[in-house]
């Protein structure tokens, strides 16, 4: 590809670019690329299986520690009634991921992903990156070894969770514990190999600058080129609520991260979250830089489903999921009441025929 966007030219659009003007170029792009007005989205829900987790990043509400009175492990039967309700409701994918938990090892996967095959004909979208390495080092394998294991056992596609920015100075003061930029890559280029599809993201407005997210954008159409092994791009953006990183101004909070990354925090006085003009902003540069990852997803979850109706004319084709549950991002105190029909209707008003969709992005019924 010749005539594709360079990291310098995005870096100039990406700050200088008038809103619209950006919009309507990724409209155009996304419209060459989705010609038929259909916006996708896949019945699914979230499960996660754990809120125990060692990393503590410090832009996350969810973890827990083991010790904490609200801390859990889900137990089998749970997690099976779960799934049975997700199928009840028409879903075709189980999105299963959790905190990295100091007492389970490869055995606790490979047990819970095959007593799932054995009763559901679901997809398992499972385990985002971070966790596939906390498996592999826990359990003293390789990733890949990890990553055949997994898949034995009934894992069809990964998440691109974990990985924030990838900028490893980002990550050294957002989540020092996390696995550096270049695992993260290593285990969706992995995954691809073994012919395993994942999707990629990017969480934006914390600390990170305009080239951190030109990086990032980089990295992901760089493994694109080498493995097409991406079937989306999710871009969303910091939700502050209720998290260490949130709370930074606050010289009375108490700080859970690590104590480098508490002093970092608290030496910046910066205040966070992502504008309705930054996300569209970040969504049309996706659309017009990632040329070769077809579906770009936006995010009604963190930025409301009027705001996602407006990302359809921002180069988003696909709404993601109806998240029959989920509780990561309402740890943060974000969350938008939204039932199928109220995703049908918004993507309709918007101009679209509504259509879902399977992990694969493979059309199963339109309304
Ligand atoms: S973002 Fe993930 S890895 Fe980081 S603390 Fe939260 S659950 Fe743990």
């Amino acid at each position: 590809m010749t005539d594709r966007i360079s990291p310098k030219e995005a870096l100039t659009l990406f700050q200088s670019a008038d809103l619209l003007g950006l919009g309507m170029w990724a409209d155009l792009i996304k419209k060459a690329m989705h010609p038929d007005e259909v916006c996708t989205f896949i019945i699914d829900r979230n499960i996660n299986y754990t809120n125990v987790c060692i990393n503590k990043c410090t832009f996350c509400a969810f973890w827990r520690k083991e010790d904490d009175r609200d801390a859990y492990l889900l137990d089998r039967e749970t997690i099976f009634r779960k799934i049975e309700e997700t199928i009840a409701l028409g879903g075709t994918q189980i999105l299963i991921q959790g905190g990295l938990h100091p007492a389970l090892d490869i055995s606790y996967y490979v047990d819970l992903l095959s007593s799932i095959k054995e009763r559901f004909a679901i997809n398992i979208h499972g385990f985002s990156p971070p966790e596939i390495c906390y498996i592999a080092d826990s359990s003293d394998l390789t990733v890949r070894e990890t990553l055949s294991i997994l898949k034995a056992a009934g894992l069809d596609s990964i998440p691109g969770g974990g990985a924030e920015i990838l900028s490893d100075r980002v990550r050294e003061i957002l989540s020092p514990r996390k696995i550096a930029s270049s695992r993260w890559l290593d285990v969706m280029e992995a995954a691809h190999g073994m012919g395993m599809r994942t999707t990629a993201t990017m969480m934006f407005g914390s600390i990170e600058t305009p080239s951190d997210i030109i990086a990032h954008l980089d990295a992901i159409r760089q493994l694109q080129d080498r493995t097409g092994g991406f079937t989306a791009f999710i871009p969303w953006s910091f939700q502050p609520g209720n998290t260490e990183l949130g709370r930074r101004n606050n010289a009375s909070s108490t700080c859970k991260g690590t104590k480098k990354a508490q002093q970092q925090i608290r030496s910046q006085k910066t205040s966070y979250g992502a504008t309705a003009v930054d996300y569209l902003r970040v969504l049309a540069l996706s659309r017009i830089y990632l040329d070769n990852v077809e579906n770009i997803q936006a995010s009604w979850v963190t930025q409301g489903l009027k705001l996602a109706q407006v990302a359809l004319r921002f180069g988003a084709n696909d709404f993601g999921s109806t998240m029959i549950e989920e509780n990561v991002v309402a740890s943060a105190g974000v969350s938008y009441a939204v039932s199928l029909p109220d995703i049908i209707d918004a993507i309709r008003s918007a101009g679209f025929v509504p259509a879902q969709r399977d992990t694969y992005y493979n059309l199963l019924k339109s309304f």
